[in-house]
């Protein structure tokens, strides 16, 4: 089987195209430049099936027309995951949407063999920020984010990002349903993702979700954050996700909120200071510590048809923390 992985330079991919070549997949990946293949092929034996297109720009006009061509099955990973907005349209909005847009399309017009596409979307097309706290609330693939445009290119770099993966989303299941493609399409919809890094990185470059840890463990916070979205995912058990979506009929034209549980970076911190002693005065051990309640998170559905095995809080910060420390 020939699988197209989008975006394979980042963090999450970096974990489904380990996964898809152990399964014996011929991987295409998709990058933005030469020296990103480079470094992915890199990291594999030189007779791995593994080949790449170059993508700059995943919002340019047809950006996937060429590289859908021969593959069986789709895995769009790429979209932005950053704050540093300038313009939301164009630094964050457009290439989630026309993205989405681009691959759906290219993949309906080039590639009718393709039977199974999957998208990973996010938390942030599910929560609804307005609710806040919400704790008589357990969140499941039941709940939309039910984020406007006016507010999508509002000031609020995170309300934007969150819009960009809503509506990319949402075009995707519109997309299905008024094209009727030969394939169905699954959602992967991970919140906050920790774990080792296997993509090419730096503590200047680390990925946004990691950044919050690397925040807590580096020295450069006196006090513990708070915890503005309370729910976390290891990334292994994302990438598996994708990978079990593919290989699962039961996954077709479903969502899937691949949640781990919930977390506070009061914990965090104990479990880096608990599993790294040498940490002891870089790692924050005062600060905001919420007695509140808050939204609860229901993942039975990913256990059930993905078969996901959830690696605990405890696995999955000392896994990365292991390799922060040498950053420290
Ligand atoms: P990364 O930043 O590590 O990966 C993002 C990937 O998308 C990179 O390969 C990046 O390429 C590529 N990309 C971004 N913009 C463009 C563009 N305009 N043109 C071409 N390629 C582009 O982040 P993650 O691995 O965390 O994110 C992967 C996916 O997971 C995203 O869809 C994100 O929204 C989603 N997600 C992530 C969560 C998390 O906590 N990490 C939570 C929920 C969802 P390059 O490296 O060259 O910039």
């Amino acid at each position: 089987t020939i699988a197209l992985l989008t975006g394979a330079s980042g963090f999450i991919a970096g974990h489904v195209l380990k996964i898809l070549l152990e399964k014996g997949y011929t991987v295409k990946a998709t990058v933005r430049s030469q020296s990103k293949a480079d470094y992915l092929k890199g990291l594999y034996p030189a007779d791995a099936k593994l080949s790449f297109a170059i993508v700059e720009d995943i919002a340019a006009p047809n950006a996937f027309d060429e590289a859908v061509k021969g593959v069986d099955v789709v895995v769009h990973t790429a979209s932005p995951f950053h704050f540093k907005v300038t313009d939301p349209v164009n630094d964050l909005l457009d290439p989630a949407i026309k993205g989405t847009t681009s691959i759906l399309h290219a993949t309906k017009n080039f590639a009718p063999q393709v039977k199974r596409v999957i998208i990973t979307s996010s938390f942030a097309a599910i929560i609804n920020g307005a609710k806040g706290d919400w704790p008589e609330h357990t969140y499941s693939e039941a709940d939309w984010n039910p984020v406007t445009w006016e507010e999508a290119i509002g000031t609020n770099p995170a309300t934007t990002y969150r819009a960009s993966k809503t509506f990319a989303e949402k075009t995707a299941w519109d997309f299905v349903e008024k094209e009727k493609p030969n394939f169905t399409i699954t959602t992967i919809n991970p919140p906050l993702v920790w774990g080792p890094m296997i993509h090419d990185v730096t503590p200047e470059t680390v990925n946004t979700s990691n950044a919050n840890v690397w925040a807590l463990v580096n020295g450069s916070q006196a006090t513990i954050p708070a915890t503005p979205t309370p729910a976390w995912v290891d990334v292994r058990n994302v990438a598996e996700a994708h990978v079990n979506a593919l290989e699962t009929p039961a996954a077709e034209n479903q969502r899937y909120f691949i949640v781990a549980g919930k977390y506070s970076y009061k914990e965090v911190s104990d479990i880096v200071l608990k599993n790294f002693p040498e940490l002891t005065g870089k790692v924050p051990t005062e600060g905001v510590i919420s007695s509140k309640k808050l939204y609860d998170v229901d993942n039975s559905k990913s256990k059930k048809d993905l078969g996901i095995e959830y690696i605990s809080l405890e696995q999955s910060v000392v896994d990365l923390t292991k390799q922060l420390v040498a950053w420290v």
